[in-house]
């Protein structure tokens, strides 16, 4: 789908498609050697095949399910390889045995797969790597570039200085590297409980970057890996093993978010020692920071994420209601409406936070195209056509879609009671309504004309009828039907045909735009009618909706048929978004 606006969305991915370009035009990559280098054997073999190719990854950490922030980065990562004929790999940062999962792993990849993007056989693991991270860890130990740190965690960190006051070397930090190297050997090798050492690289306390204050790169955690098992004991740290399998896998462009601005120079100080020792060949990866998406109304923190499938506030993490890819692809987003989303949003290096209606406005726009035209009834009131013979009943003939003749038409049963929705009938019509009140007229639409003659109501003054006539020579799609005008025109299904389905009719899951905000709690925040489960009458053609499947229920939203709990004979639709953006607005 094309943007509304590329030359905007060019200028706004601008700064790192120059990086690029320049890179490209300079030839910077196309020298470089791969032979004898540790790290994949794919990766190794594809850019030996072309070594001027760009390379970029998207690596989350398997954690937690991936949020419409992460799609940004998925879309901006895969889509520059594509768009420079270069290779995107797909690899988890997995360093942290305590928090993954599996399941994490698995729901990651069905979402990036989900959302267009292919990583080929370059599926990667930063695990595969430990042996080799290990390996380099003792180049720095025996270089005098890493010591093992024998201090407690409260002691590491009065030394560590502040934002404003620089930190203060360790008594270990001297400690010969042979005695740093059997140490860590007998860290590696089980010897000593969680916390006892850790090993630091040793570049400077008095950095005005804490970052580059002897930094941890190992810890001891004597935890079982989703991926390693028990084979070790000792794990490294993320910034330490990132940029490594960056080089490993001969990435050409690290980008990944601002908060790892600050990163960079530990990033390139670790990649260039390496280089020094000959472990790693020039030119190295370079990272490059753009600014993380944020919403409004939703919160994208990972530990909020986690509070809320793990507290119940929300059904699981494919909530409908949730920013996760899940959630977005079970409330019926597709993954055409989320890269035009981030296509429109752009890529920018100031933080900032886009609107939840940009968003939406690009769900309605795919929809608006893709989705086929359904008539339901969400709250019905009786509608009886006095005239109209008991028994009969006929076919109306409905387009698919109004702006596609080559969708073709469906029949819509017609009979002498119908489903009309509540709000299409008053019996005080303020100034300007033009649907139903005693003595209108309107036109059911696809159908006939007719008239309002009476209401009926029940014992305790209820409607439980309006009663009309119809005009039979006003069918539409008949000669001369369409010569009679009336203002309003409502949507009805007949209620011998109609069948019964539910709806579950989605809001946004907090009540105010920055969730969480200052010290206020996010939980107290969300929205007490985010959703609303009804009972919805359908015309018959919903029966057979398939799971996934996406219409537009006419004058109400866009709905998609539950991947979950629809079945055929008994549909369950979420609503994804109503037809325009009347959150907040009154009476909506
Ligand atoms: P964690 O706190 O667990 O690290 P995370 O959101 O950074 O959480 P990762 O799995 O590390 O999760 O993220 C994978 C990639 O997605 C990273 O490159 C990260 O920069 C990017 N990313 C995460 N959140 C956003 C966001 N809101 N907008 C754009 N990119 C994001
Ligand atoms: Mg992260």
């Amino acid at each position: 789908m094309k943007s509304k606006n590329p030359a905007r969305d060019a200028a706004a991915t601008n700064f790192v498609r120059n990086i690029i370009e320049e890179d490209l035009r300079s030839g910077k990559y196309a020298a470089r050697r791969w032979a004898g280098r540790p790290g994949p054997a794919a990766a190794h073999a594809a850019a030996a095949a072309d070594p001027a190719r760009i390379r970029t990854r998207f690596p989350p950490e398997p954690n937690g399910y991936l949020h419409i922030g992460h799609a940004k980065s998925i879309l901006l990562n895969f889509g520059l390889a594509r768009d420079y004929g270069g290779l995107c790999h797909m690899r988890f940062d997995d360093t942290n045995p305590t928090k993954e999962e599996q399941e994490y792993v698995d729901s990651i990849l069905e979402a990036v797969r989900w959302l267009g993007c292919d990583w080929g056989e370059h599926l990667y693991y930063a695990s595969d790597y430990f042996e080799t991270l290990y390996r380099f860890a003792e180049m720095f130990i025996e270089h005098g570039l890493a010591y093992v740190e024998s201090l407690s965690a409260e002691e590491l960190r009065a030394l560590r200085g502040t934002l404003t006051k620089g930190g203060e070397n360790s008594p270990y930090r001297d400690r010969p590297p042979a005695e740093s190297l059997d140490l860590f050997r007998r860290m590696r090798a089980g010897e000593f409980p969680d916390g006892a050492h850790v090993l630091r690289l040793k570049i400077d306390m008095g950095s005005g970057n804490i970052n580059m204050r002897d930094p941890v790169i190992y810890r001891i955690r004597h935890e079982r890996h989703h991926r390693t098992g028990d084979a070790w004991c000792i794990y490294p740290m993320y910034d330490y093993t990132h940029c490594i399998s960056d080089a490993l896998e001969n990435i050409t462009h690290s980008i990944c978010t601002l908060e790892f601005e600050d990163h960079r120079p530990l990033y390139d100080w670790v990649l260039e020692r390496l280089a020094d020792f000959g472990a790693l060949a020039r030119p190295l990866p370079q990272q490059i920071e753009f600014a993380r998406l944020n919403l409004t109304y939703v919160v994208l923190s990972k530990r909020k994420l986690i509070q809320l499938v793990e507290e119940g506030h929300v059904e699981g993490w494919d909530d409908p209601r949730l920013p996760t890819i899940a959630g977005f692809r079970r409330r019926g987003y597709t993954p055409e409406s989320l890269r035009l989303f981030a296509e429109r949003i752009g890529v920018a290096k100031e933080n900032s936070t886009i609107d939840m209606s940009i968003l939406e406005d690009c769900l309605r726009e795919d929809l608006n195209e893709r989705a086929a035209r359904r008539i339901a009834v969400l709250d019905p009131a009786k509608l009886v056509i006095d005239n109209y013979p008991a028994g009969a009943e006929e076919q109306c003939q409905a387009p698919n879609h109004p702006q596609k003749p080559e969708w073709g038409k469906r029949a819509v049963p017609f009979a002498r009671e119908l489903w009309i929705e509540r709000e299409d009938f008053t019996e005080s019509p303020p100034k300007g309504y033009f649907r139903l009140s005693p003595g209108a007229e309107v036109r059911l639409r696809y159908a006939y004309i007719v008239k309002c003659e009476r209401v009926e109501k029940d014992s305790s003054g209820n409607i439980a009828a309006v009663h009309c006539t119809y005009d039979p020579n006003t069918k539409s799609g008949t000669p001369g039907a369409e010569q009679k005008k009336v203002k309003g025109n409502i949507h009805w299904v007949s209620a011998r045909h109609a069948i019964a389905g539910e709806a579950r009719l989605y809001e946004r899951l907090f009540g105010v735009p920055n969730p969480g905000a200052g010290e206020r709690d996010f939980l107290q925040e969300i929205n007490p009618d985010s959703k609303k489960i009804i009972r919805a009458w359908l015309e018959p053609a919903l029966m057979e909706a398939r799971a996934e499947e996406r219409f537009q229920f006419e004058r109400h939203g866009y709905f998609v048929a539950d991947a979950k709990d629809s079945r055929p004979g008994a549909p369950v639709f979420n609503r994804a978004v109503t037809l325009r953006d009347s959150w907040g607005k009154a009476g909506a």
